[in-house]
């Protein structure tokens, strides 16, 4: 019997004894494709030689040194390195060790910056609907997901949701890209005046939304238009790309296919490829001045920030992901996997909409395609699907309440950077088959 409180109590899940490349073997000889890299992390597959003997010998240096009493050369290094690659503007680093802790002091920065410059009354966030930005409160705060925020929120502060960019469902027939994102920009401000123009202190989105919707990415102008809207009323704006960021777009940053700077940005998953836990956020010199000329101090912290191993695992990794072979990668395969998701379930009676950019791919799953009507929610498709591509060692990561929380299936795939032609094809091959096989049942 189990000791671990699992989060599917009563599951039997197979133990994973080994991970080589895109594979995880369990203990009874089965092998997987992990074709979701986990929930997006295993950017470049595991038991990758080169960052355990990174990590080995930031090991055999310094393990742990508390940050109020030191800095490290490799964290210091990590810091150089993401801000070099980082889109002009974001000039300034702050480690953590998750998506959920970036996500919190995302939140914290753009607070205290307010109180810093003499705006104490900017305390109003607004995100978006289906939405998800983490478990802890402040993060599922912030998350628009209902079917995750339920039974938490009398504990959650109040936050704001407007709609996200989800054209498949959104968008009007007849209206153009361009049409859509200044609706949607124009809702954003309605909720802005509405709350008090001097009173919001952040919009936080996803470049492109992974786990609430299923790599569904902005039309063309959105972020413009949130920008200009930001601009104009001095709230400051942070993407998230806790699950999108890291190359799994095929640009390092998912925003910089947007063509603005955001003022935060919150990074994970990708960041420590899975080998360690870290996450970050990357600030604005702003921001940063605004500490660093005022309180002189950042009031948060948590005990592993700046942990050396994980910097030293997230270092390699950037110095892996920065070799140009790996994005050319990325955008190769992930346009294999689109036109072979295209191919084999374009025309299925079941499968509404298959979207993504590079190696961030999403199949969304309903009753009937005309309508766009769901499956109804107590037949789990999506969790059916999971269940028949693990049989057929194939991971994916599905998630229900596409729609509203409740309704509404899709499936994510989001295979590490360094996937083969013909793993592409057997994963599309088995995916085909499971969700076939999960409909059926
Ligand atoms: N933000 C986004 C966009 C995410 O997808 C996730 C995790 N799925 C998080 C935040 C939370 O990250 P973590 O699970 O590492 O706390």
């Amino acid at each position: 019997m189990t000791k671990i409180l699992h989060r599917n109590i009563g599951t039997n899940l197979p133990k994973a004894v080994a991970g080589e490349g895109i594979y995880i073997t369990d203990s009874e000889g089965r092998r997987y494709i992990d074709g979701s890299g986990g929930a997006a992390v295993s950017c470049l597959g595991h038991n990758h030689s080169e960052v355990l003997a990174a990590m080995k010998a930031q090991m055999a240096r310094i393990s742990y040194a508390h940050t109020s009493f030191f800095t490290t050369d490799i964290a210091e290094q990590l810091a150089e390195q993401l801000v070099e690659l980082a889109p002009e503007g974001l000039d300034y680093v702050y480690l953590v060790s998750g998506g959920s802790e970036a996500v919190e002091a995302a939140l914290k920065m753009a607070r205290q910056h307010f109180v810093e410059v003499g705006q104490p009354q900017r305390r109003h966030i607004i995100a978006r609907r289906q939405s998800y930005h983490g478990n802890t409160i402040g993060a599922l705060a912030t998350g628009g997901n209902e079917w995750r925020r339920a039974q938490f929120k009398p504990l959650l502060p109040e936050t704001h949701h407007v709609s996200p960019c989800y054209a498949y469902r959104d968008m009007q027939t007849g209206e153009t890209p361009e049409a859509y994102a200044e609706r949607l920009a124009a809702e954003l401000e309605a909720k802005v005046i509405e709350l008090g123009d001097d009173k919001i202190m952040a919009f936080v989105a996803e470049p492109l939304v992974g786990a609430t919707l299923g790599a569904v990415g902005p039309v063309a102008d959105y972020f413009k238009r949130v920008r200009e809207i930001c601009d104009r009323y001095g709230i400051l704006l942070i993407l998230d790309e806790v699950m999108c960021g890291m190359g799994r777009t095929g640009t390092i940053f998912a925003l910089e296919q947007e063509g603005i700077v955001p003022d935060l940005v919150t990074i994970a998953k990708g960041l420590g490829g899975g080998f360690q836990p870290i996450g970050a956020v990357l600030l604005s010199e702003n921001i940063y001045r605004a500490f660093a000329e005022g309180s002189g101090l950042f009031q948060h912290g948590h005990t592993y920030i700046g942990h050396p191993i994980a910097a030293a695992a997230a270092s390699k990794v950037i110095e892996i992901l920065k070799r140009p072979e790996m994005m050319v990668n990325v955008v190769k395969m992930g346009d294999r996997l689109q036109a072979g998701l295209d191919a084999a379930l374009g025309q299925s009676p079941y499968v509404g909409d298959i979207r993504g950019r590079g190696l961030f791919r999403g199949v969304e799953i309903v009753a009937d395609k005309d309508t766009k009507q769901p499956f109804d929610a107590a037949r789990k498709i999506h969790s059916k699907i999971k269940t028949e591509a693990m049989q057929r060692g194939l991971m994916c990561y599905p998630m229900g309440g596409t729609m509203d929380g409740k309704q509404g299936d899709h499936v994510l795939l989001a295979p590490p950077y360094i996937v083969k032609p013909e793993q592409i094809d057997l994963i599309v091959e088995r995916l085909a088959a499971a969700i076939t096989a999960a409909i059926e049942s």
